[in-house]
């Protein structure tokens, strides 16, 4: 499945005649960088009306898809958030539709579901950070010469845990995860994600299963 363009009437904010312009409804993350790009941009699905020059996005159900993170995301407009709860349940109908169509593609992580394209944003700027910190912990475990241990990205990034855990030693257990998260740490006190891990399996939780 590939990113899939619409076109279609559009009304400008001014209240100037209704113009037909193109939209992104899908978005493959991991197919098309310059699309993932724009939206991070801001520049996704803005259009330009052609009687008074006002640019304003065109606020429609887009479907941000990213198989290789495990991100699906469903986006309703902006403009229904105070009846979100009801068309929530519409995009849930859409992802089972999309579910048993793609059955090749085994989705057994739950998808998101939001408001307008800012919050689609936020959540993709969120995974770069993640994406970011995890780059770094595994720099540093390499110089100290630990393994890493590769959480599912939706696991991760449900918990706010990094895609990647040092280990010392060999064994992945909640114990070489706190000697080695504590050394990185001394390191690089900024590395909140695996901050967090740490401060969880202090606390007793339950260490994230690998892949
Ligand atoms: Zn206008």
């Amino acid at each position: 499945m590939k990113s899939i363009k619409g076109e279609g009437s559009v009304n400008c904010p001014n209240g100037c005649e209704a113009f037909d312009a193109e939209y992104w409804t899908l978005v493959r993350g991991d197919k098309d960088g310059e699309l993932k790009e724009a939206l991070i941009g801001g520049e996704l699905n803005l259009v330009s009306c052609p009687s008074c020059g006002e640019m304003f996005y065109h606020d429609r159900d887009i479907v941000y898809f990213d198989p290789p993170k495990e991100l699906l995301v469903f986006v309703s407009p902006k403009a229904e958030k105070d009846k979100f709860d009801e068309v929530k349940k519409k995009m849930q109908k859409d992802f089972e539709f999309l579910r048993k169509n793609l059955s090749e593609m085994n989705i057994s992580y739950s998808p998101f579901y939001l408001a307008g394209l800012e919050e689609l944003k936020a959540l993709l700027d969120y995974d770069e950070h993640c994406a970011c910190q995890s780059e770094v912990i595994a720099a540093l475990s390499a110089q100290k010469g630990f393994k890493l241990a590769a959480l599912a990205p939706s696991h991760a990034r449900v918990k706010g845990y990094p895609l990647y855990i040092p280990v010392a030693r060999d064994k992945y257990d909640a114990e070489h995860v706190k000697e080695a998260a504590q050394a990185v740490l001394a390191e690089n006190p900024a590395l909140t994600l695996l901050a967090a891990l740490l401060k969880d399996l202090r606390e007793g939780k339950e260490l994230p299963p690998k892949i």
